[in-house]
């Protein structure tokens, strides 16, 4: 990292978040709106902080009934069985299908929860105005934004599932009230970790350097 690189906000200039053209500002204060598409322009997206806490702790609420209430509900001979997520694992596992287990746990149990660690940490970090490891934690950003689409895997596994059991008369399976709550905390944390500005990261640093607030 050179540090005597200049940012684009030290040099009056603002990338629009939605066709990325770059535009001179002459009053950063009210950049107004991007002549090219008509977005309003900001050189950070606005309230990110805010937001992201916000998104996190209503994903936070949601991961409790997601993880309490049962996702599938099974009915063998008229015998009513309800499974949560973890139970769902347990069965598996017990039945000797561990990939099975090993994907569900991965997918439902792990990565949605690494990943709201991971978006409450980087937030703490920048709250705090840490100055600590700006590259990895950067690095850290992109694989919480790359990992949030397959936390969904497990809403496709209980669909096969319901669709496989569904074909047999014995047996039916339908999909318990946790879905639901699974499914809006996989989509809030990504909302959370879209809403994040990364360069709230770098800011602290810059601002460290040149001994005065950047921009
Ligand atoms: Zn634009």
């Amino acid at each position: 990292m050179n540090p005597r690189t200049a940012t684009a906000r030290q040099l009056g200039l603002m990338s629009c978040h939605d066709c990325r053209l770059l535009i001179e500002t002459r009053n950063p204060q009210a950049p107004g709106r991007c002549p090219r598409c008509g977005a309003h322009l900001h050189s950070r997206k606005p309230n990110s902080l805010t937001r992201v806490w916000a998104l996190i702790l209503a994903a936070i609420i949601l991961y409790i009934p997601a993880n309490i209430l049962p996702i599938t509900i099974t009915s063998t001979l008229g015998v009513k069985q309800k499974d949560t997520i973890l139970s769902g694992v347990i069965f598996f596992f017990q039945t000797g299908s561990w990939e099975i287990a090993a994907v569900i746990f991965i997918a439902s149990v792990f990565v949605p929860f690494a990943k709201l660690m991971i978006l409450i940490y980087l937030s703490l970090s920048v709250q705090f105005r840490s100055t600590w490891r700006p590259k990895d934690r950067t690095a850290l950003y992109r694989l919480t934004e790359s990992v949030g689409r397959w936390s969904m895997v497990d809403i496709y596994v209980l669909t096969i599932l319901v669709a496989l059991v569904k074909l047999g008369a014995i047996a039916t399976i339908e999909a318990g009230p946790a879905a639901i709550y699974f499914a809006s905390v996989v989509v809030i944390t990504m909302f959370a970790a879209e809403s994040f500005d990364p360069r709230l990261i770098w800011d602290v640093i810059e601002e460290d350097y040149d001994g005065q607030p950047s921009g």
